[in-house]
């Protein structure tokens, strides 16, 4: 049983492993900040592997894909964006990882945050790539318990950063647990528009937003509106 996301959260934080990973909840976050929402996005990775063209090296890659993930999130009304110094496919879950988005927790201080469902391995593109995975499972891991503990990255309080506590998460890619979703029938252009700036993972953009519409006004039909986004919810007690 799904139900229409009821909340605008003050303060939302993305947490993704590529630059372009956030077209996962992007129509939801732009239709937020329409609202007043601010969005903070995290790449895990600096996606410097993601081409099959063997002519571009890794670090020409990196600085092409910075700069579309910048100009497709700023399009969105982020706030703020950071791509940490971790290699494309090479990130996996550790005490220092984990500690990387738990710092970013702190700094931002979001009320929901989203990120890839790590409980997927097997999805209907085939197989749930091993960074999306590592990525949502520290970020789980990193909202509870590990930013919430003072002691749990101890380091953090002597940057200021406080511990914090998140309502929310939504996980994108989660297929069948799905059971929330957004009308994104206002919103659905402006990220079609955001990932075109991925002109390093589209070269059909044409393509690209017509699947995604596809995609979007499928799940739309089973919850009565034009176009939807829908996701896995998962909310926290109350203290
Ligand atoms: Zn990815």
């Amino acid at each position: 049983m799904s139900e229409p996301i009821d909340e605008v959260p003050e303060r939302v934080m993305v947490v993704a492993a590529h630059p372009d990973d956030e077209g996962g909840c992007a129509a939801t976050i732009a239709k937020w900040v329409k609202a007043g929402t601010q969005a903070f996005f995290l790449f895990t990775t600096n996606g410097d592997k993601g081409t099959d063209d063997i002519e571009i090296t890794s670090e020409e890659l990196a600085v092409i894909r910075d700069g579309e993930v910048r100009a497709a999130t700023a399009m969105l009304g982020g706030t703020e964006t950071v791509i940490l110094p971790n290699r494309d496919g090479e990130l996996f879950y550790n005490y220092e990882f984990r500690g990387q988005i738990v710092r970013y927790i702190r700094k931002w201080r979001p009320d929901a945050v989203f990120t890839h469902d790590p409980t997927v391995i097997f999805s209907e593109f085939g197989v749930n790539h091993a960074d999306h995975r590592a990525t949502g499972l520290a970020t789980v891991d990193a909202v509870f318990p590990f930013a919430r503990g003072p002691w749990q990255y101890p380091e953090h309080l002597q940057e200021g950063l406080q511990p914090h506590r998140v309502n929310t998460m939504y996980f994108w890619g989660a297929g069948p647990n799905n059971n929330v979703w957004s009308d994104i029938s206002d919103s659905l252009d402006l990220k079609i528009e955001a990932m075109s700036c991925h002109t390093s993972q589209f070269k059909d953009p044409e393509r690209m937003g017509n699947s995604s519409r596809e995609r979007a006004h499928k799940l739309g039909e089973e919850y009565g509106v034009q176009y939807a986004e829908s996701f896995r919810k998962l909310t926290f007690r109350r203290p």
